[in-house]
């Protein structure tokens, strides 16, 4: 039985993780939050023994660690466990800065532990079935994408993602990181310079983009063109491969709940892919557990935290200089 800490008293792990990591038998022994009460009150609510606002206490008697905290806070929690000898499952975006991304890979490297990223979308039955059809050659050519990853923020998610610039507020850190992890994931690319514009459409305060339209160029040449935002109430999610030979779309499916449709579009006409939806939480924690036990791989690495990381990076420098941006370590 794997012991785990949570790092985080969280939207997330409430309504997802701690759901995903008993479904894969792990026993979850303690929580860390900044506020002992609320802490306290969150490890009572889940059946969690101990809570404490102590990193040091937290990482005692546990072997993995789930970070989900605010962005900026991951970098010294990271490090901290994997020097502690604890593996690490984190959230995206890894951190607020490429460097800190960075440090935080090679502590879980040095260390030995098992380090993955939260990127959940891999797991969606829409997205495994799109990158198979696309390995099969099916598409032709891969040429380009369009992605869209808007809609509203539910009420508790109304907070620093709107205002706490330092905790990497903004469409672009939240979301385009997954728009881009799920690129890579599908077409096996990587992605090389991006053109950014922000907007503020008055959800957020002043300085922080609400939304965000951006190019990327990939290593191939292939484009995409993503769409970002938390400020559209009646917007549907999409994701659309083209190639030369023939289209994949999903609709509906840049989501955290099971959801969503692919249609494969040639010239022989449409058809709708079939799909074996699972939590895709669940199916992430399993690869992570597994690869502890020396028996896999995650589904998404360290290094891909890092690669979706440095296009958000990009994104808003672009944003900020006018200019096509080149992404870091490319
Ligand atoms: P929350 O806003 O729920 O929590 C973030 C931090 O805010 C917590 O660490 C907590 O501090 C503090 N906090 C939580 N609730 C309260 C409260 N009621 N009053 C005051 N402070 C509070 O974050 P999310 O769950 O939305 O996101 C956490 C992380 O997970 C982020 O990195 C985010 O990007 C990522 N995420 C990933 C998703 C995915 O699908 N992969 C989906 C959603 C989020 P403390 O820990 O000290 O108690």
């Amino acid at each position: 039985e794997l012991r785990w800490a949570l790092i985080g008293a969280t939207t997330i792990a409430r309504e997802w993780m701690i759901n995903a990591i008993r479904q894969n038998g792990g026993r979850i022994d303690s929580v860390m939050s900044s506020d002992a009460a609320r802490g306290r009150a969150f490890a009572d609510e889940f059946g969690i023994p101990r809570s404490t606002t102590s990193l040091d206490e937290v990482l005692q008697d546990v072997d993995a660690v789930y970070i989900s905290t605010t962005n900026e806070r991951h970098h010294g929690e990271c490090i901290a466990a994997a020097r502690a000898g604890r593996h690490v499952l984190c959230e995206k975006p890894l951190a607020t800065s490429y460097e800190d991304a960075a440090e935080m890979i090679e502590a879980c490297r040095i260390a030995g532990v098992v380090m993955a990223t939260n990127h959940h979308l891999r797991n969606a039955a829409t997205h495994r079935a799109m990158r198979e059809v696309i390995a099969s050659g099916a598409l032709g050519r891969l040429l380009a994408a369009r992605v869209v990853h808007a809609g509203t923020l539910p009420i508790q998610m109304l907070g620093w993602r709107l205002k706490t610039a330092g905790a990497g507020a903004g469409a672009l850190l939240d979301l385009l990181v997954h728009d881009t992890d799920l690129l890579r994931y599908l077409t096996g690319d990587e992605p090389e310079e991006v053109m950014t514009y922000a907007q503020n459409g008055g959800l957020a305060i002043e300085g922080i983009e609400d939304a965000a339209m951006s190019l990327i160029r990939f290593r191939s040449g292939f484009l995409a063109q993503v769409h970002d935002s938390f400020t559209t109430r009646a917007q549907e999610t999409s994701c659309e491969i083209h190639g030369s030979d023939a289209s994949l779309i999903a609709r509906d499916n840049m989501a955290q709940k099971p959801a969503g449709t692919v249609t494969l579009r040639d010239r022989n006409g449409e058809r709708a892919l079939d799909l074996d939806p699972e939590d895709y939480y669940v199916r992430g924690t399993r690869a992570f557990v597994a690869t502890i036990r020396g028996e896999g791989r995650p589904v998404a690495t360290g290094e891909d935290g890092l690669r979706s990381l440095a296009v958000a990076l990009a994104a808003r420098r672009s944003a900020q200089s006018g200019k096509a941006e080149r992404v870091e370590g490319s």
